[in-house]
């Protein structure tokens, strides 16, 4: 790359929208509507907003939402019998389980009981390990973008140096096994990491899932590393320090209109993709 990029997500989303859309015309033929169940547990505020743009994403582009509010007083079995039921709900395709849920809630028992066929965002440990392994139908929707984005714009992850900031379940470890898997060397840091920077400094691209606003500064950064900010915290921030990574990176989403976008093609990419499975197998 010769000159600085921003990286557009709002174009990559597009991108991923458009190549759908003939793909649900010829399941439509078909007499199956792709479809998407997104369970919100709680009245968090932005978890409700999440699950209203991803519900409104679909319906959008022609994908039936299915959204089921469960109250916040719901309990762990209350919650498994509700994704038993989608999972043998044969009109159904995809089941989003917002995270996170109320703490009195086991997330995990939730999560291991969504089908693996119906796990459009990579949360079952079936998901997870098929995704690590390198032949995951459904990777976690953030990690698929980030890659996504990298696809588009040309940006090459052989024998770089990627660090991953955040080990999460959802995030961080998807994406640092996504990255090996494209022949990347990766470090993924974490809390418990010794001298960031440091290692931060010897990235050629930086993924950034933090989840603390503005955590990585441009001055951590080599000249010229790609980054790629995961992080949306309030305030419209990302994981990183805007101004200064821009200064010294090549190529840098921005926040919002980076990742996020992304994030949520791919979960209406994946649902078709199940609904195409679903087809196949008939
Ligand atoms: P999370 O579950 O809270 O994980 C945060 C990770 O960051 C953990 O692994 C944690 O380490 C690590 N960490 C925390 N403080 C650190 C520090 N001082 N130094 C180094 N590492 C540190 O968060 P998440 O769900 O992965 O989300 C991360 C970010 O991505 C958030 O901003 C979230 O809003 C955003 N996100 C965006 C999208 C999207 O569509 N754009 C989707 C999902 C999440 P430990 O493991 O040691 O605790």
């Amino acid at each position: 790359m010769d000159e600085k990029l921003i990286l557009d997500g709002q174009k990559v989303a597009n991108d991923v929208k458009e190549g759908l859309k003939p793909r649900i015309a010829v399941l439509k033929e078909d007499g199956i509507i792709p479809s998407l169940a997104t369970i919100l547990v709680g009245d968090d505020p932005s978890s409700a907003t999440y699950v209203r743009m991803k519900g409104n994403a679909c319906e959008r582009l022609g994908i039936h939402s299915q959204r089921i509010h469960l109250p916040k007083e719901t309990t762990t079995d209350e919650l498994l019998q509700t994704i038993h039921e989608l999972n043998n709900d044969p009109t159904v395709h995809g089941i989003l389980l917002q995270h996170p849920v109320p703490s009195h809630i086991d997330e995990r028992a939730a999560f291991e009981a969504i089908a693996l066929e119906k796990d459009v965002d990579g949360v079952t440990s079936w998901g997870y390990g098929q995704t690590a392994l390198g032949f995951g139908l459904y990777p976690s929707c953030t990690p698929a973008a980030i890659v996504r984005i990298m696809k588009y714009y040309n940006i090459e992850a052989e024998g770089k140096h990627a660090v991953v900031v955040g080990r999460s379940p959802i995030l961080g470890k998807p994406v640092s096994a996504l990255l090996l898997n494209m022949n990347a060397t990766v470090t993924t840091c974490h809390s418990r990491t010794v001298n960031l920077p440091e290692i931060v400094k010897q990235a050629d691209i930086v993924v950034a899932a933090v989840g603390k606003p503005e955590f990585i500064k441009g001055n951590w950064l080599k000249e010229g590393a790609v980054v790629l900010d995961a992080g949306y915290n309030p305030g419209n921030v990302g994981d990183v320090e805007y101004e200064s990574c821009y200064q010294k990176s090549s190529a840098i989403t921005p926040v919002p209109g980076g990742v996020g976008p992304v994030t949520i093609s791919m979960l209406l990419k994946h649902t078709v993709d199940a609904a195409e499975k679903l087809l196949e197998a008939k």
